[in-house]
């Protein structure tokens, strides 16, 4: 029971941290315009990822990020 609770807390964190990630990704760092979902791949070097690419509507700027892909 204290082992699962532990597992929920973890995994609450976690999503907290890819909350945090993807408000990071939804303004663009070079002209604060709105960030899109771009590109959703597997990470090729660990299969519970996912590379997810951002790109900037206002002025193309892209970023990568690698995220848990276990949401879906
Ligand atoms: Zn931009």
């Amino acid at each position: 029971m204290a082992t699962k609770e532990r597992l929920a807390a973890m995994a609450a964190s976690v999503a907290t941290k890819e909350r945090l990630a993807a408000m990071a990704a939804s303004l663009c760092a070079v002209c604060s315009g709105v960030m899109v979902v771009k590109l959703v791949v597997p990470d090729p070097r660990d299969r519970a990822l996912e590379l997810r690419t951002y790109v900037c509507a206002e002025c193309g700027h892209s970023r990568t990020y690698s995220v848990d892909g276990g949401e879906r």
